[in-house]
């Protein structure tokens, strides 16, 4: 099998397993409790939050753990932004986890603002600026996007809307760029940076909310007052060594260079075939969208499926619903929209692999247009 849909979750890794059992066997005692066990479950939470701080740029105390992304996001839509009544202003490019959260303020009466999307799919930061005012308290933009990995310039954003409203608060969803563009998320000047273990090799269940040293958050779940009385509710201790270990991996495995080399190759090779790639600005190395003309994504990803290639289409979280507001977003109509698969890499994938994909999944899509599926 030729798995390239590490945009919605990846396989686990071995590391991340290891570590997971060991606390569940081993290590599985109360990490609350004052006995010397479960003192020493807290305290390897602890290290766990410094080794994955250290690989994200960020300080120990920024991280809180959460049980995923779409847990991070809600939680600074619903406890993040400072003036209740300020206006808020999102991306078209927004995964459905910043997006609904979002809309569910608007339905409240909310002043939320959406900037547009340019056709390369990256936000229209002009446009995004213009909508920033002395009552905005929350911008949310995506740093890379899910949909087509089209990277978001995250640093001059946040720096420009502070320049405009100092006291505006800025959060990324960082799910597709933590520890897959380089940035350090310190470095990016935000306030809040969302991230989920699951699309760096740790399993399901786990994320991460970081929460700039400067600002404070209220809780949106009350009660114990673990994770530094932020996030309350037992510490799911495997599962943060899981994605401590998972970090470590996918650092010590990730090559840039050569995960983007395989990705223009993809590229080059659609294009050659008549295909459109789509998103096509700064882009990140790990996910490639392209539009195959007259070959509903669908059709493509199960046939593609039968033959032992796995690809994704539209964001795996909406997998069901119909359409694709963001690739809509981007000027794309729905005959398009309804052709685009998503192709996502992971550290481990080689050369190779892409390209027989690549060739499989063209077969599938001739065959489909002739008829023959
Ligand atoms: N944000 C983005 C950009 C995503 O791609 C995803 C998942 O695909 C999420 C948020 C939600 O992450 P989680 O599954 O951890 O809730």
């Amino acid at each position: 099998m030729i798995y390239l849909d590490n945009a919605a979750t990846t396989r686990v890794a071995d590391a991340a397993v290891s570590a997971a059992e060991q606390m569940m066997t081993e290590n599985f005692y109360n990490p609350n409790a004052t006995y010397k066990l479960g003192v020493n479950a807290k305290s390897f939470i602890e290290s766990c939050r410094k080794d994955i701080a250290k690989y994200m740029g960020a300080e120990e105390r920024e991280l809180y753990f959460t049980s995923c992304a779409t847990e991070s996001n809600n939680w600074v839509f619903s406890y993040g932004r400072k003036r209740a009544n300020g206006n808020v202003i999102i991306t078209a490019g927004e995964h459905s986890s910043v997006y609904e959260p979002a809309m569910r303020l608007k339905n409240r009466g909310i002043d939320v603002r959406v900037a547009k999307l340019d056709k390369c799919g990256s936000v229209d930061t002009d446009a995004l600026l213009r909508l920033v005012d002395e009552n905005t308290a929350l911008v949310s933009c995506i740093h890379v996007s899910n949909e087509t990995g089209v990277v978001n310039p995250i640093k001059e954003i946040c720096s420009r809307v502070k320049h405009i409203n100092p006291k505006t608060l800025f959060h990324a969803d960082g799910v597709q760029g933590a520890l897959k563009t380089g940035d350090g998320i310190d470095s990016l000047g935000v306030d809040y940076y969302s991230v989920s273990a699951h699309k760096l090799g740790a399993p399901k269940g786990i994320g991460l909310l970081y929460v700039n040293k400067k600002i404070n958050i209220a809780p949106m779940l009350v009660g114990g007052g673990q994770e530094y009385g932020l996030r309350s509710g037992t510490q799911n201790t495997p599962y943060i060594a899981a994605f401590s270990a998972a970090v470590k991996d996918f650092c010590a495995s990730r090559n840039f260079a050569a995960t983007r080399a395989i990705r223009d190759r993809l590229a080059k090779i659609f294009t050659d075939s008549g295909c459109k790639i789509v998103g096509n600005g700064q882009n990140s190395g790990y996910i490639l969208c392209v539009c195959i003309p007259g070959t509903k994504a669908e059709i493509v990803q199960n046939a593609a499926c039968d033959r032992g290639v796995i690809i994704g289409k539209g964001a795996a979280c909406s997998g069901s619903k119909r359409g694709n507001r963001v690739l809509s977003a981007m000027g794309l109509g729905d005959k398009e929209v309804e052709c685009c698969i998503r192709i996502s890499l992971c550290n481990g994938t080689t050369v190779d692999e892409a390209v027989e994909a690549a060739r499989i999944i063209l077969e599938c899509s001739e065959k489909i247009r002739s008829g023959n599926v």
